[in-house]
């Protein structure tokens, strides 16, 4: 559940009508669902009370969800019930906004009082939001985590901000920008190879066999700057074929690395 500031008043006109006005504010992202939390308030009402009433809103989002044949949100199909039972009581109509229409711009007018009184009322939040929510918390996170971790100062070079996308990506890939694959210089730090360097007598690490070792030279990539190491970083992620290459750059390394071993 997640708290929603609004507020529900009730007024009598000068012409005997009833309006309800719900009043939000600062969540936007919940302002779709407290429309049609007034919606249902206001049918609910006019059902409990067996009065006829015609709801006046300027939300034609809400009026097409209401009208949608099939939904997912447990919370709308709620309401479209409600609104099913009271057929015949309650009628729905659009009106445009800030159109100068009396009933419209007096509920804009309410809005404006509960921001400084308004109570609050719990609602539940639509699943996509937690989905979107959810997934903005852990890359915050994680992003905080990657930026205070002192390991790692080779991946942040390529990587300055961390990507869903890096989860899914080919493990041949990760070797080359982690260094941590099948390559002299990371097995002779623990200690399975003798010597951190290739056959070709170069430090045999993964920039080594990307940009220059002669063995790997057909699949070999243009060394990038520092500091277009992440612009190219992203545009290698995108292309198929430069993966296919770290393949292949990968499986003549770890090939080295055998001989070597032997
Ligand atoms: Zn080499």
């Amino acid at each position: 559940m997640v708290p929603v500031l609004m507020e529900i008043l009730v007024r009598r006109c000068a012409s005997s009508k009833i309006i309800f006005v719900l009043m939000y504010f600062n969540l936007n992202f919940l302002i779709f669902q407290a429309q049609l939390a007034a919606i249902n308030f206001a049918a609910g009402w006019a059902v409990d009370n067996s009065v006829r009433v015609n709801i006046f809103t300027d939300s034609l989002s809400s009026i097409e969800a209401l009208k949608k044949s099939n939904s997912k949100s447990k919370y709308l199909n709620e309401i479209k019930n409600n609104m099913f039972n009271a057929v015949g009581s309650v009628g729905l109509s659009w009106v445009k906004a800030h159109a100068g229409i009396p009933g419209n711009e007096l509920a804009d007018q309410y809005a404006k009082d509960a921001a400084v009184n308004g109570n609050f009322l719990s609602m539940p939040a639509p699943y996509s939001y937690l989905k979107k929510f959810i997934k903005k918390f852990i890359l915050n996170n994680w992003q905080q985590h990657w930026e205070d971790s002192k390991s790692g100062s080779r991946v942040r070079e390529f990587i300055p901000h961390v990507d869903f996308a890096l989860l899914t990506h080919n493990r041949y890939f990760l070797f080359f920008i982690s260094g941590h694959g099948p390559f002299p210089a990371y097995l002779h730090r623990f200690n399975i190879l003798e010597s951190p360097n290739c056959v070709c007598g170069g430090l045999g690490d993964s920039d080594h066999f990307a940009f220059d070792c002669p063995l790997t030279s057909s699949f070999h990539f243009v060394k990038p700057s520092n500091l277009n190491k992440p612009f190219w970083f992203s545009n290698i992620l995108k292309n198929r074929n430069s993966l296919v290459r770290f393949e292949q750059i990968c499986r003549i390394s770890g090939k080295i690395c055998d001989g070597l071993k032997a």
